[in-house]
């Protein structure tokens, strides 16, 4: 079952007209918000990152964030799978096409829910492939827009290399991955770029500098060089779905250095167990602590 503008219906049935200005310019924002055993995972936070998208594209919050939770319960609740992936879409509306905005028009409001998709097991143990690619992005990555259009050609530059991620550069820096935020190791400290307006603001970012601060693992958060990427000792991405992922070759080549180069790290494998145990805490306390 899918939500569509205040009513639930399979999705077959759920259609929204041409005119819709998510269809026509990708004028909305969104969120994908992971479900473990019927506990929704860090909504509020979810819930705060999708006020600041629609702050920055200047579309009203259709709801509050006690009808948004209700909202991705209640979803979650109507759906079969044991775990989820809440997808929700919020556009400007329907209104004939011309750019500047139109007066008076309600946002379109769109949830479904899916199997939650985890990387394999061999993904797990063995790491995956990315590549490096020039990030040319617009200069607002830090909204969650469904403008994806650059994120799906550099998504599929990787894909056409064999590989399952791209990381990103920009002038010399590292950003984020097309859909993943970028964590590298170098001599046992944990390095990841800054929450500015290159990167998305992950919410798995968060958990992670979390975790490593609350266990006292060695982090620095500044900007991070081509050549420190190349250099890393371990290379990770994190995501929603794809918790804590280590990076095994980056560009064909290994990454890490003596024997264990193209193998996933102990950091890697630490961070790992930290967020699973981390998940299963929170999914035990009372719904609205975690919301
Ligand atoms: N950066 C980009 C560009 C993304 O699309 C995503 C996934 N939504 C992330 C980072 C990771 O964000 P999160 O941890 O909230 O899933």
């Amino acid at each position: 079952m899918v939500y569509l503008n205040g009513e639930w219906m399979p999705i077959e049935q759920a259609k929204i007209p041409v005119l819709d200005r998510g269809f026509i310019f990708g004028d909305g924002v969104y969120e994908v918000i992971p479900s473990y055993s019927g506990h929704p995972f860090r909504l509020r936070e979810h819930l705060v990152r999708l006020q600041s998208s629609l702050d920055a594209v200047r579309i009203a919050n259709p709801y509050s964030p006690d009808r948004w939770s209700e909202l991705v319960r209640e979803i979650v609740a109507r759906n079969p799978w044991e775990d989820q992936g809440v997808y929700l879409q919020v556009t400007r509306g329907v209104a004939p096409r011309d750019h500047a905005f139109p007066k008076g028009v309600k946002p379109t409001v769109f949830m479904m829910a899916n199997p939650l998709v985890t990387p394999p097991q061999s993904h797990r143990d063995l790491g995956v492939a990315a590549v490096t690619v020039a990030d040319n992005r617009w200069l607002r990555c830090d909204i969650k827009s469904v403008s994806l259009l650059a994120n799906c050609l550099l998504r599929q530059a990787a894909v056409d290399q064999g590989a399952v991620e791209s990381v990103l550069l920009r002038d010399g820096l590292l950003t984020e991955g097309s859909a993943s935020n970028i964590f590298l190791v170098k001599g046992g400290v944990i390095i990841t770029p800054p929450k500015t307006n290159f990167i998305l603001p992950g919410i798995t970012y968060d958990v992670v500098v979390e975790l490593a601060r609350a266990n006292r693992l060695p982090l620095e958060i500044r900007q991070v060089a081509e050549a420190e990427v190349r250099d890393a000792d371990e290379l990770w991405l994190t995501s929603s779905t794809k918790e804590v992922l280590p990076i095994s070759t980056l560009d064909g080549k290994p990454v890490g250095h003596g024997e264990r180069a193209g193998k996933p790290g102990p950091v890697a494998a630490r961070m790992y167990q930290l967020y699973q145990d981390y998940k299963r805490t929170v999914m035990r306390a009372p719904a609205d602590a975690q919301a």
